[in-house]
């Protein structure tokens, strides 16, 4: 198969939906999937045996979720335009508004759907400003008790996202007793909470038991079914990007050009500033360099066995989450295909993007 193509491999990703499937068994959260950290439909057949839908950040993914991933499909958005919000409700069994004018705005038109609010406990975990909910002055919600008391009867939920990359359990604890501590009268008067993404309860040595636990508690104490939306914790560690060495370099360190670009191919680790994750041996150093013409275009620095010439494959691990969705035509460098390693082995490619596809994407 032509590198450079994303290979998500069903054997690396079962771990993670089985342990979805056991939080959901043992606590009685329903777990839909965030398309906004992965939307590749072609393996939603096996996502949605362990998960019961998905939620959404705008009316594509609506709609994708509705006709790709069997159950439920949540819609919420930043804010939805007056044309969209028909098709918004035609196509979902929840809408969750992101404020209450959005609320007001479309309070007529959704009466008889299922309507939620989004809001902003202003506590998070995000080590990140640009992606904090709980920022200064944060668009992300309504943050009011008295003002959300206010609309109580025209919705029956709410959905928190306030947990992002946490990895603690302790911390998540602590803030949802904060959550309940402040929202609490409101929470026991609606019917069902999303607790919202973030929660790597799908890492190695998490506490599952202790967090079903929770989710239960919180769930009988408060009358309400509980939601969950993992992004990444349902895909983490499931996907590599393949890519072959064209060139090597030495300009005082070792250089490797590969057929790709992280500007392109895996934008969000550039944002964050962060290096590409590949498993290393030997003593070897390598800079492992994108083939765009941005300077900064660079995978990280890496260990090898040996010293790397054209022609050789490298795989960069982990680059589902965040990273599918972001790809981008710059400089014109091949979209990467994609392919799938079925649970008996195998290998098939089930997306290739040419010349055409480039071309469409502008006008
Ligand atoms: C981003 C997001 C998620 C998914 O977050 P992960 O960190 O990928 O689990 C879920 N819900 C909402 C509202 C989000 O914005």
């Amino acid at each position: 198969m032509q590198t450079p193509y994303y290979l998500i491999d069903k054997a690396r990703l079962l771990p993670n939906l089985e342990k979805i499937a056991r939080l959901r068994a043992l606590s009685g959260a329903r777990t839909l999937l965030a398309l906004k950290c992965f939307a590749t439909w072609s393996v939603f057949d096996l996502m949605s045996e362990y998960m019961d839908g998905t939620t959404s950040s705008s009316l594509f993914e609506v709609k994708l979720g509705r006709e790709k991933f069997p159950g439920e499909t949540h819609a919420y958005s930043v804010a939805w335009a007056d044309h969209e919000i028909d098709e918004v409700l035609r196509q979902s069994d929840k809408v969750i508004f992101n404020s209450i004018g959005q609320l007001a705005r479309f309070e007529e038109v959704s009466r008889d759907h299922v309507r939620g609010l989004r809001v902003n406990p202003g506590v998070s975990t995000s080590d990140f400003d640009l992606a904090d909910p709980a920022r200064p002055f944060s668009r992300l919600g309504e943050q009011d008790p008295a003002r959300i008391e206010q609309v109580a009867d025209q919705i029956s939920g709410f959905m928190f996202h306030n947990n992002c990359e946490n990895a603690d359990f302790d911390r998540f604890d602590a803030m949802l007793t904060q959550i309940e501590d402040r929202f609490g009268a409101l929470i026991k008067r609606m019917q069902w909470i999303s607790l919202g993404g973030g929660i790597h309860f799908t890492g190695e040595g998490y506490p599952l038991d202790r967090l079903a636990e929770r989710l239960k508690r919180f769930a009988g104490e408060n009358g309400v079914q509980v939601y969950l939306e993992p992004g990444e914790a349902a895909i983490t560690n499931s996907t590599t990007l393949e890519v072959t060495v064209l060139d090597t370099f030495d300009t005082g360190k070792n250089l490797a050009i590969v057929d790709s670009s992280i500007e392109a191919h895996m934008l969000d680790l550039l944002i964050y500033r962060e290096s590409a994750k590949l498993e290393e041996s030997g003593d070897q150093h390598w800079m492992i360099c994108g083939k765009s013409c941005l300077a900064g275009d660079i995978f990280g620095e890496f260990r090898f066995p040996t010293a790397l010439k054209p022609g050789d494959r490298i795989s960069i691990q982990d680059a589902a989450g965040y990273t599918m969705v972001k790809k981008n035509w710059f400089n014109g460098v091949q979209m990467p295909a994609i392919a799938i390693r079925e649970l008996d082995g195998t290998t098939r490619l089930v997306r290739d993007f040419t010349y055409a596809d480039f071309s469409a994407a502008l006008s």
